[in-house]
C-alpha cells in the first residue's frame, strides 16, 4: 500500500481524514483516546517536513446539517494538542468548510495544525457529495486517509474526495496501512493453530465474516447472544434468550462447513441466566441442557471459560471480535474478561477487533498483553470477510 512515505509532501498543504470518532462520558469527557492516539504518527511526520496540516474527522451522528454541540471535535482538540505535545498552533475552526475553517487555513504557517469541526455537521459528508469534496480538497495539495475506523463507508471526506487528487498526490497514512497490512498478514498467512473467537448480539452483524473465517481457521468459538442461534439451529430449548429465527438455516450452513473442512466449532456448555434483562436480578448458573422457560443467557459461564481456556491454549494465531455476554452489566462481564484473560495469557499472535471487545480487554486490564488492537470494528470485519474497503480504493482511482 502506498503511503505518505511514498509522496513528496514536504512543506504542502496536506489534508488528513483521521477517525477521532472517540467515546465520551456523560459529562462530555473523553474515555479512551487510543484513536486519537494512533493519529500521532502521521501527524507528526506531516509536521517534520514542514507541511500546513488540515485535519478532518466525523463524530458519532449528528442531524446532518445542524451544529449541536455535544457532537464538536472542541475536546478532542484539546486532547490532540497535549497529546501532539508542539509548540506551532493548534488551530480550531468552529465549522468545516465555511468562513472560519477558510479563513484560519488561509493564515496558517509551515508546521501549523487546523482542525475542521465534525464533517457530519454537512450533509454533504454521508450523502458523499462531490460538491462538498471538492470545497474539502481546495484545502490542500495532498491527501491523505488515515481514517481505518471510517474507511469502509462511502461518505464524501473517504470515497468522493480522493477523486479531486492524482495517484501523486493521495496516499494512505500509517496508522491505516499498519491496520490492513497486519489483517491481510494474519488473514493470508497465519501461523496455525489459528482461532477465531466471535461474539456479540446478532449472528446477522458478522454472518459474512463468519463464513469466511471458517474456511480460514483452524477452530472457531461462537459466543455471546449469537451463540442461541446456533443451539437453537441444533433443536435445543434457549428460553428467552436472543436468537434470530430467520437465521436458522445459515447458522447450520456455517457449523456444516466447519465440519465438512474439519474445523473444529465449540459453542457455550453453560450460562448465566436471568428471568428479565436487568442487573438487578436474580441469576443461575447452569448448563445449556437447563436453560429454563422464559430465563435468558445473558453470559457464557463458568464451565465455558474452563473449555475456552483449553480451546485456546494451543492457539498460535487468536482473531477476537464480540463480547461473550452482556459485559457492560457487571453481573454478566465475567465470561467477556476470562476470555480476555485467557486470550491474553497464551503466547499466540492476538488481535482484538471492534469497540466493545476492545472495552472488554481494557476493562480487564489485559490490553497492553495483545498483540494489535485495532482502532476500527466494522472495517475490520469488512477486511475479514474479504470485502474491499472503499476508502481504500478511492486512493487507488
Ligand atoms: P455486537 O455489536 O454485535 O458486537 O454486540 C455487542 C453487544 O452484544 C454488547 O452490547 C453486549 O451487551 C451484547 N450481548 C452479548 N451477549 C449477549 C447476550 N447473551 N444477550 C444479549 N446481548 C448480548
Amino acid at each position: 500500500m502506498k503511503t505518505l512515505k511514498d509522496i513528496d509532501i514536504d512543506g504542502k498543504r496536506v489534508f488528513i481524514r483521521c477517525d477521532f470518532n472517540v467515546p465520551k462520558d456523560e459529562f462530555g469527557n473523553i474515555t479512551d483516546d487510543r484513536r486519537i492516539r494512533s493519529a500521532l504518527q502521521t501527524i507528526r511526520y506531516c509536521i517534520d517536513r514542514g507541511c500546513k496540516i488540515i485535519l478532518a474527522s466525523h463524530y458519532e451522528r449528528p442531524e446532518a446539517g445542524q451544529y449541536e454541540e455535544k457532537y464538536s471535535l472542541v475536546p478532542v482538540g484539546k486532547r490532540l494538542h497535549t497529546l501532539l505535545k508542539i509548540k506551532n498552533e493548534l488551530f480550531m475552526a468552529n465549522d468545516v468548510v465555511g468562513p472560519d475553517a477558510k479563513e484560519k487555513a488561509e493564515k496558517m504557517q509551515a508546521g501549523d495544525v487546523l482542525l475542521l469541526e465534525n464533517l457530519r455537521y454537512e450533509v454533504g459528508e454521508t450523502a458523499n457529495e462531490e460538491a462538498f469534496a471538492k470545497e474539502l480538497a481546495s484545502f490542500a495539495d495532498i491527501y491523505v486517509n488515515d481514517a481505518f475506523g471510517a474507511c469502509h463507508r462511502k461518505h464524501a471526506s473517504i470515497y468522493a474526495i480522493a477523486k479531486q487528487f492524482d495517484a501523486k498526490h493521495k496516499a494512505a497514512g500509517f496508522l491505516m496501512s499498519k491496520e490492513v497490512n497486519f489483517f491481510s498478514k494474519v488473514l493470508e498467512n497465519p501461523i496455525r493453530p489459528f482461532v477465531a473467537v466471535v461474539g456479540g448480539s446478532k449472528v446477522s452483524g458478522k454472518l459474512q465474516a463468519l463464513t469466511n473465517l471458517v474456511s480460514k481457521v483452524d477452530k472457531v468459538i461462537v459466543g455471546g447472544g449469537m451463540a442461541f442461534t446456533f443451539l437453537k439451529a441444533q433443536g435445543y430449548e434457549i428460553g428467552n434468550s436472543l436468537v434470530e429465527d430467520d437465521l436458522l438455516d445459515e447458522a447450520r450452513a456455517i457449523m456444516k462447513k466447519a465440519h465438512d473442512l474439519g474445523v473444529k466449532f465449540y459453542l457455550p456448555v453453560d450460562f448465566v441466566v436471568a428471568p428479565e434483562f436487568s442487573e438487578n436480578t436474580a441469576v443461575k448458573y447452569l448448563p445449556w441442557q437447563e436453560i429454563p422457560v422464559g430465563w435468558m443467557g445473558l453470559d457464557t459461564g463458568p464451565a465455558s471459560a474452563r473449555l475456552f481456556r483449553e480451546v485456546l491454549n494451543d492457539a498460535q494465531t487468536i482473531i477476537w471480535n464480540g463480547p461473550m455476554g452482556v459485559y457492560e452489566m457487571d453481573k454478566f462481564s465475567k465470561g467477556s474478561i476470562m476470555m480476555s484473560h485467557h486470550i491474553a495469557e497464551t503466547h499466540a499472535t492476538t488481535i482484538v477487533g471492534g469497540g466493545d471487545t476492545a472495552d472488554v480487554t481494557a476493562r480487564a486490564g489485559d490490553i497492553d498483553e495483545m498483540t494489535f488492537v485495532s482502532t476500527g470494528g466494522g472495517a475490520s470485519l469488512k477486511l475479514i470477510e474479504g470485502i474491499k474497503l472503499p476508502g481504500l480504493e478511492a486512493l487507488e482511482l
